[in-house]
């Protein structure tokens, strides 16, 4: 499933490419991906212009001049793909957005969802979301010391929470600690593949108690969070699927990953095999050597 780094690879590399055009045809092929009838979401988003796109945990809004707002969720298996119609995947493509003729192509929609929804009601669905682990601004004047933590595009990324706010969460929550970090309620955007990673690089087994943990181990975690989703958009996500012909971003931090999928790979930090030890009903692997 795609989480934070994902979205965000998405978001940037689609930000230059239709911000700005109009929404030349829209096309539903399968209605339960909406939430409106097929032919009221045709009339309200046709002609209309995407001014920004902005991400939220997992989800992307595209903002349309019009004040309605597109809100995304890929859910498991959905992905995106711009192009012309010759070069898409070979896979069923449930809502299609031209830009002329190249078109945002939304596929595998089947948990996932593109609701047509006001600002207000965004807003109201989101307001449950934690904050963002990572949160990403425009760099301005171009100039900026250590821009470019983005996927290209001159976005600086910084943490969404302080230190001491993270602290708080943590002392408020009870739970297993891989449990926590793929609650969306506590931090947004972090699924199994970065919880995973995140533990590792904090070396803290994931399925240790937030309340075992001690200072040194919650000021590291702090630390991984930003460094490892930071690392993960940098290199342009997981998903394998290039968003474009021609991409050579998307899906850089498949290779990257430490111990996400990994089972009975050396650990890369001290050789000893690494292991699957699924928390709840969550996939979740870890070095039981070098994280405690
Ligand atoms: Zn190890």
């Amino acid at each position: 499933m795609p989480e934070m780094p994902e979205m965000e690879t998405y978001r940037q590399q689609l930000i230059p490419r239709i911000v700005g055009r109009p929404l030349t045809q829209v096309e539903v092929t399968r209605e339960h991906s909406i939430n409106v009838p097929v032919s009221e979401f045709i009339k309200r988003v046709s002609g209309k212009r995407i001014t920004d796109i902005r991400r939220r945990g997992k989800h992307l809004l595209f903002l349309l001049d019009s004040k309605d707002i597109l809100l995304l969720h890929l859910m498991l298996g959905g992905s995106l793909f711009w192009g012309r119609d010759e070069d898409k995947p070979k896979r069923t493509v449930q809502v299609r957005l031209s830009f002329g003729e190249e078109h945002l192509h939304f596929i595998g929609l089947r948990l996932g969802y593109l609701h047509l929804v006001s600002a207000a009601e965004a807003k109201e669905r989101l307001d449950k979301l934690g904050p963002e682990a990572l949160e990403f601004t425009a760099a301005s004047g171009g100039a900026t010391a250590g821009a470019n933590n983005g996927a290209g595009s001159g976005e600086t990324a910084k943490p969404g929470l302080t230190e001491a706010e993270f602290n708080r969460l943590v002392a408020e929550k009870r739970g297993k600690l891989k449990v926590a970090l793929t609650d969306q309620s506590f931090l947004a955007g972090i699924g199994n593949c970065y919880s995973d990673e995140i533990c590792f690089a904090a070396r803290i087994l994931p399925v240790r108690t937030l309340q075992s943990l001690q200072a040194a181990e919650k000021a590291s975690l702090y630390r991984s969070i930003s460094a490892v989703l930071g690392e993960g958009v940098r290199a342009g996500g997981y998903m394998e699927m290039p968003l474009y012909v021609g991409d050579q971003l998307t899906g850089g931090f498949n290779a990257l990953c430490r111990v996400y999928d990994r089972a009975y790979e050396p650990c890369l930090r001290c050789g000893a095999p690494l292991v699957r030890r699924d928390i709840g009903s969550r996939k979740s692997f870890c070095c039981e050597s070098c994280q405690s």
